[in-house]
């Protein structure tokens, strides 16, 4: 794999092959790569005549448009590091990352600058602002969002982007970047302690966008429909750069909502696209799903959170399509082990854990004991990568980064195991696991059991305090729609086909499980007592 070496280079590939092919579809709007190429150019314009050096940092706080990506593309042709964050993150988490990350510029919408970003803004480094219109972005099912025929005056004290973007200012001259330059500051969703800055180097992304192009098979200019969100690792780069380096279509649909994403599957007949679990969930949980709607797709991945079997078979069933399983962190850059298309994983026979994947070409993924030492085939141990995935370590945090990169290799915090085929299973996170009487107890084989019962639709298992055992098994779920069932017959379902110390002693049902942004349950949310 040799990819570009940078994301912008990535870009600039698919404008000289296919300057009129659209790179962006939004409900019922189009972008070529010229266009795209002409309003990111100005976006960068403005930023360098604003004052913003090369290496400062740019954060962008926006939902999936083709805002996000102008801003993006503008960021880096200014040689800017760009610092997504989460739209939906409160003031004192969006004052953490602007200080941590030390934001010059913010990029974000007129109603989320009104109503807290400017304050936040105002005792933070950043000096440069520009909002997008949310009552344009929502307006959506209308092409003007993209013809950017604005309907309402921009915010006080920012600039608007759409009227920078089509200002036509050229991007500044010097200021390319390497594949060596920090690309993006991730932060962690935080489900570990503080959020800490990944810094994903422009060489970390081409590498596995590249990867993805090369891998996939997906048909050179083939759409690609952004499930994850953009300001997540795996929509950054399994769909955006992946898209471009494919001189591809992405096609975007705002945030994620079960109903419209099919409506635009059926406008966009993509080729490929990549998700949480929970999103195939959500999706096969609507009346109006048919298999008509998945038709177009040439491979469907799933990845940055645990895939039930179930899930993979009952969606086959009712829909075609197979979903491919993918491993990966936001510090390898996504993905770094993913089912091969046109393969099918295996299941563990002893735990009922579908694989992960296989280790991509030129990741090294071992697993290792307590004293770093690899343990033989079969045996549980934490999954520790080495790659062009990973990457060097934290922003500003050389502890964190000794820590979790000893020696330039990752210590995933994931427990795992490799089987004699090449095969990774990933059994869950070394902290989620459960202590019962001393009986390690791993809440996935328990939540995989869950999601094989007919009534279940979600399910999350954690530890819960207990006085004899020291923690007990406890379970929360959701069911599909119409569906019932009792949490004693839940626990008995779960008891039948588990060892004693295993089955969930308590279940609780809940509406919906409460989840992250990007897709993920949160069992931490489960285990404090507010939930
Ligand atoms: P934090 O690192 O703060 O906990 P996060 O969960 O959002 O936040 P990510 O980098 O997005 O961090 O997620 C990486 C984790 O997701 C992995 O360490 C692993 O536990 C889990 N994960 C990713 N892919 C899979 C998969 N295919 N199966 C099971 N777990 C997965």
């Amino acid at each position: 794999v040799t990819p570009p070496a940078t994301v912008v280079h990535t870009f600039a590939d698919a404008v000289r092959r296919a300057p009129g092919h659209p790179a962006l579809a939004y409900f019922d709007g189009r972008l070529t790569y010229a266009e795209v190429d002409a309003l990111s150019d100005s976006v960068a314009g403005h930023l360098a005549a604003r004052g913003l050096a090369r290496g400062e940092r740019v954060a962008i706080l926006l939902q999936n448009s083709p805002h996000f990506v102008l801003a993006l593309l503008g960021a880096f042709k200014a040689g800017a590091v760009v610092v997504p964050v989460n739209p939906m993150y409160k003031a004192g988490e969006v004052r953490h990352v602007l200080h941590d990350a030390e934001v010059s510029a913010l990029v974000c919408s007129d109603r989320a600058w009104e109503s807290y970003l400017r304050e936040c803004a105002a005792d933070s480094p950043v000096r440069i602002a520009l909002t997008a219109c949310e009552l344009d972005l929502q307006t959506r099912t209308d092409a003007r969002v993209l013809a950017f025929e604005r309907v309402t005056p921009p915010a006080r004290d920012a600039d608007d982007l759409v009227t920078i973007a089509r200002q036509g200012h050229r991007a500044p001259a010097g200021r390319d970047l390497t594949g060596d330059d920090i690309a993006l500051i991730s932060y962690t969703s935080g489900t570990s302690g503080t959020p800490k800055g990944a810094t994903n180097l422009h060489r970390n992304i081409t590498y596995n966008a590249e990867r993805q192009r090369t891998g996939l098979g997906v048909p050179e200019g083939g759409t690609y429909f952004a499930l994850a969100p953009l300001f997540h690792i795996t929509g950054m780069v399994c769909e955006l750069v992946a898209s471009f380096a494919n001189a591809g279509t992405l096609a975007l649909a705002y945030r994620f909502e079960p109903g419209v994403v099919l409506d635009a599957f059926a406008e966009h007949r993509p080729a490929y696209t990549v998700g949480p679990s929970t999103a195939f969930m959500a999706l096969a949980a609507q009346p109006q799903a048919t298999p008509d709607h998945f038709a177009s797709f040439h491979a469907i991945g799933s990845g940055g959170a645990p895939v039930p079997p179930a899930l993979v078979e009952r969606f086959r069933a009712a829909f075609g399509p197979y979903i491919h399983n993918g491993y990966g962190l936001t510090e390898c850059t996504a993905p770094c082990a993913a089912v091969p298309t046109g393969v099918e994983a295996p299941v563990d026979p002893v735990s009922g854990t579908l694989a992960v994947g296989v280790p991509g070409p030129d990741a090294v993924v071992r697993i290792v004991d307590d004293l770093g030492r690899e343990v033989p085939f079969g045996e549980h141990g934490e999954i520790v990568v080495r790659g062009p995935q990973v990457v060097p370590g934290y922003w500003r945090r050389p502890e964190a980064t000794a820590e979790t990169f000893p020696d330039g290799e990752l210590r995933t915090g994931d427990i795992g195991f490799m089987d004699s085929h090449g095969w990774l299973y990933v059994v869950d996170r070394k902290k989620d696991m459960i202590n019962a009487s001393g009986f390690k107890v791993w809440p996935r084989e328990v939540e995989d059991v869950l999601y094989t019962h007919p009534a279940v639709r979600e399910a999350a298992v954690v530890g819960v305090p207990d006085a004899y055992r020291g923690e007990t098994v406890k379970a929360y779920v959701s069911l599909r729609p119409g569906a019932e069932a009792a949490p004693a017959d839940l626990a008995a379902y779960c008891k039948e086909r588990l060892a004693a110390y295993k089955y969930p002693r308590e279940v609780e049902v809940l509406g919906e499980l409460p989840k992250t942004a990007s897709g993920k349950i949160l069992r931490r949310e489960l285990r404090s007592p507010k939930a």
